[in-house]
């Protein structure tokens, strides 16, 4: 009795062998994870590290695993899979076979290639080791560079400036998450960073990191010089994908699955952000970064295991929480969207309604948790919403979906 086995021990693979108990799979579960520590979320990282060591929030607990009789390597990477023989491999020596493998196995952070980098104080934000690392050279740290004003720089910005540190924003592009927001929602995030005495440079690259006497000095591409105690490096991520590309299945800057999040092999699953797969909310294919993406495919997998197979089709949302500002997103937006802002009269909130052509395809919202959860609705019952109506006076979306 082989059952199945779950590469990688993050936000997706913990809930896919959770969610096989939960629905009655009654096989042997293995769930290797490389990452030595229990299961953990990893969104507190960036936003909750102020002490010297950093929240640990389990996804599940090691005894609730236990409990549900799935058996956990941890600290054990996977080195290979054998579809010939269905059989993954441990790089300590260990074998199992499986009837369904589920490859789970995220992304890591983009290396910058830039001489200094591997210089002492400069630090990416991944996994809890990262966040550790940081955390115990914040006490004592009175300014920072971040390089990249991403979701994960902009948050350590927000939380750095909360304790008193002077912080500057280096970004190559011409705004805030400009690959992920609108350009009002960059404008309002920008303007609250700057609030927080947030220096943000923007439309310049960083050449090289020097030490100078323990200190770190960022030498950007103009010549101009930004120095910190520390340095924050968050300039995206690359999904784990080898595992799947070198036992043969194809790979695309992610693991291409079909609309179930299946590999070309039948037995072969891959969900969150290591996965690529077509969504009813894209044209083309997408890989998406998020905690709701990894667990709504869980779900979906565990159920195609399970013998019931669906196209996943979870509308996918997002969060990103820095200062005051809890920024949600529902749906995908798209490079040539237009924004249109609704008329928001309280201090501090934003909607941004983007619509691909006619249709309706994200909503960005700040501190505005009820339009939020009506965004949903929207996007996935196709609403018919116009531009006109998100500027007409008096519109509330929860009346429109209702
Ligand atoms: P992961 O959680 O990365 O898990 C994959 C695991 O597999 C890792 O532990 C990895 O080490 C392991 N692995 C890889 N290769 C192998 C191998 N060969 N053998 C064994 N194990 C392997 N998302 C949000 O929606 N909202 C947020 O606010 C948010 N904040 C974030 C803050 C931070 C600091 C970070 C880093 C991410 C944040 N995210 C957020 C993104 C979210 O955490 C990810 O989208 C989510 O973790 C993806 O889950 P996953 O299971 O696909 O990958």
């Amino acid at each position: 009795a082989h059952g199945t086995v779950v590469v990688g021990a993050g936000h997706g693979g913990v809930e896919t062998a959770v969610e096989l108990r939960g629905r009655g799979y009654d096989r042997p579960i293995l769930l290797i994870g490389d990452d030595p520590h229990e299961p953990y979320q990893r969104p507190p990282l960036s936003k909750e590290l102020k002490a010297d060591e950093p929240p640990l929030l389990p996804l599940r607990t090691t005894s609730m695993l236990k409990d549900l009789d799935i058996e956990v390597w941890l600290g054990t990477r996977v080195g290979r899979l054998d579809r010939a023989a269905r059989t993954v491999h441990t790089d300590d020596g260990r074998t199992r076979g499986y009837d369904h493998a589920v490859i789970a196995t995220g992304a890591r952070s983009r290396p910058l290639p830039i001489p200094g980098i591997e210089l002492d104080g400069v630090h990416y934000l991944r996994d809890y080791d990262d966040a550790r690392a940081i955390a115990r050279r914040l006490p004592g740290c009175r300014d920072a560079v971040v390089i990249g004003a991403g979701f994960i720089g902009l948050e350590f910005a927000a939380l750095a400036a909360s304790v008193g540190v002077r912080v500057t924003v280096i970004e190559a592009g011409a705004r805030a998450m400009g690959r992920a927001v609108s350009a009002p929602t960059s404008a309002h995030f920008a303007a609250l960073h700057r609030a927080q005495g947030t220096e943000l440079v923007f439309d310049v690259t960083v050449e090289r990191i020097v030490d100078e006497g323990g200190r770190r000095a960022v030498v950007l591409a103009d010549g101009r010089v930004a120095r910190g105690a520390l340095v924050l490096v968050g300039v995206g991520v690359v999904p784990n994908d080898e595992v799947a590309g070198d036992a043969g299945l194809p790979v695309e800057n992610g693991v291409l699955v079909d609309d179930g999040l299946r590999t070309v092999d039948e037995r072969i699953w891959a969900v969150g952000d290591c996965a690529r797969y077509p969504s009813p909310y894209a044209p083309g294919t997408v890989r998406l970064e998020s905690v709701q993406n990894a667990t709504g495919q869980a779900a979906t997998v565990a159920a195609a295991i399970c013998g019931h197979r669906e196209p996943y089709r979870d509308v996918p949302w997002f969060w990103s929480v820095q200062g005051p500002a809890k920024l949600q997103i529902a749906g995908l937006r798209h490079a040539e969207s237009t924004a249109v802002v609704r008329p928001e009269s309280r201090a501090g909130r934003l909607a941004v309604y983007c619509f691909r052509g006619e249709q309706l395809c994200a909503i960005e919202t700040v501190n505005s948790a009820a339009e939020h959860l009506a965004a949903r609705t929207a996007i996935e019952r196709r609403i018919p919403i116009t531009p006109a109506d998100v500027v007409a006076e008096g519109f509330v979306l929860r009346d429109a979906v209702r």
